[in-house]
C-alpha cells in the first residue's frame, strides 16, 4: 500500500476551529469521512481540506485521518544547568532527620532543548546532533591526555565541564531556528487568507489571481524540472495539467494560493553546524571494548577519579543526566 502527506497551512482560527471539528469526531468515536457530508459539510475548515485534496487530485475516501499539528518554535533557555535534588532514600537522611539534598548537573538534549518548525524540519537531526555533542563531551572531560588514553571519572561534575555543549547548542539554535524556522514564521499568511476572503468573488480579481497561480506553478515547475536529481524526468507536466490543476478549485482557494508567499527557501540556505568542529575525534584516545560488563560508579562529594570502561561511562552518565528537565 502507499501512503502520503498533504500538509496544508492554516491560520490560527482555522486550527482552532479544526480542534473542535475533531474532537465531535473523538467524542463520538467515530472514524473521519470526507464523503459524508452530514459529518464533514461544505463549512470553511472541511472546505479548505477539500480543496486541498482536490488540487493535488486525492480522492477524499483515501483520507483517514486529519491531525492538527502546532507549531511552537521554543528553546530552552540553556541547555545546560546545575541543580538540586532532594534525596528520597530514607538511608540517606541525615542524623538531624533533615532531608539531604544533593546537586545534581542536568543536561537536555533534542525537542526539550529546541523545537523547529517542522517543515523545515531537522528536529530529529538536530537532536541527533545534540546527542552526540552532549556525548562526545563527556568522553572528552573523562579521558586523559597521556598516552595510552585512559579513563579517569570525577564527580561532581560542574556547569563549566559542558561549556562547549552549551556553545554546540547555542550556534546549533542560530542555524537551525533563527536561520530556518524562523524564516517561515516570520512569514505569515493572514494577510493573504483576508484578501483572498475579500475580493476572490468577484470576477477580474479572480482572472488576476489565477493567471498569477498559473505563472507560479510554471516557475515551480521549471525550477524543479531543471535540477539534475529531479526523479520525475519520464513524466513531466504539461501547461493543461497545470491549468487543469487551477482550474479544479474554488476561487477563493486560487486566489489564497496565488497571494500566499513561498517558503523562503533561498533565505534558509547556509553551512551546516558540525559536531565534528566542535568536538573532533581523536583517533589516538580510542579505547577498546570493554571485555567485562564491570561497572565502577565514581560518586561522592569530592571531586574522584576512577578506572571504568569507555562503554558503561557513557550509557550510566547520559541516562542520570537526562532524568531530569530543566
Ligand atoms: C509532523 C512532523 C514531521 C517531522 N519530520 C521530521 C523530519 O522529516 N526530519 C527530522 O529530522 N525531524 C522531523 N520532525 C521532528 C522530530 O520528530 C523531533 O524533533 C524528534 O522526534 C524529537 O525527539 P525527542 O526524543 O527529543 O522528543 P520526542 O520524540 O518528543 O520524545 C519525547 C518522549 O518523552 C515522553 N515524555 C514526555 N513527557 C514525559 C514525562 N513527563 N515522563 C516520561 N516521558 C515523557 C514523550 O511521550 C515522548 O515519547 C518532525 C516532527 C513532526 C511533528
Amino acid at each position: 500500500s502507499r501512503q502520503g502527506y498533504l500538509n496544508i497551512r492554516l491560520i490560527h482560527s482555522e486550527y482552532e476551529e479544526l480542534q473542535e471539528r475533531l474532537e465531535e469526531f473523538r467524542n463520538r468515536n467515530e472514524q473521519l469521512d470526507l464523503l459524508d457530508y452530514n459529518k464533514c459539510p461544505h463549512s470553511p475548515v472541511w472546505t479548505i481540506i477539500r480543496q486541498g485534496l482536490d488540487y493535488i487530485k486525492i480522492a477524499y475516501r483515501f483520507v483517514f485521518r486529519v491531525v492538527p499539528i502546532e507549531i511552537n518554535v521554543r528553546h530552552a533557555s540553556v541547555v545546560v544547568k546545575e541543580t538540586e535534588v532532594q534525596l528520597k532514600d530514607e538511608s540517606q537522611l541525615e542524623c538531624g532527620n533533615q532531608k539531604k539534598r544533593r546537586k545534581i548537573l542536568a543536561c537536555v538534549v533534542g525537542d526539550a532543548a529546541m523545537n523547529v518548525h517542522f517543515w523545515p524540519g531537522r528536529g530529529m537531526n538536530s537532536g541527533m546532533k545534540a546527542a552526540m555533542a552532549l556525548a562526545r563531551n563527556i568522553v572528552r572531560l573523562f579521558i586523559s591526555n597521556t598516552l595510552p588514553a585512559q579513563i579517569q571519572v570525577y564527580t561532581p561534575l560542574r556547569y563549566l565541564d559542558f561549556v562547549d555543549y552549551e556553545a554546540f547548542m547555542t550556534r546549533l539554535r542560530a542555524r537551525e531556528q533563527q536561520g530556518r524556522s524562523l524564516r517561515v514564521t516570520s512569514n505569515p499568511i493572514d494577510g493573504s487568507v483576508e484578501n483572498a476572503h475579500a475580493f476572490s468573488h468577484l470576477n477580474v480579481c479572480y482572472e488576476h489571481y489565477i493567471s498569477t497561480l498559473i505563472e507560479k506553478l510554471k516557475t515551480t515547475r521549471q525550477l524543479l524540472q531543471g535540477r539534475r536529481e529531479w526523479p520525475h524526468r519520464h513524466r513531466l507536466v504539461t501547461d493543461d495539467e497545470v491549468q487543469a490543476a487551477s482550474n479544479r478549485i474554488s476561487a477563493n482557494a486560487v486566489a489564497q494560493l496565488s497571494l500566499a508567499n513561498p517558503w523562503p527557501t533561498r533565505e534558509m540556505a547556509g553551512p551546516e553546524v558540525l559536531v565534528e568542529d566542535y568536538f573532533p575525534m581523536d583517533e589516538h584516545k580510542l579505547l577498546p571494548l570493554p571485555s567485562t560488563g564491570a561497572h565502577v560508579a565514581a560518586t561522592g562529594p569530592s571531586r574522584k577519579a576512577a578506572s571504568s570502561s569507555k562503554q558503561d561511562l557513557v550509557v550510566s552518565l547520559v541516562i542520570t543526566l537526562t532524568k531530569f528537565s530543566l
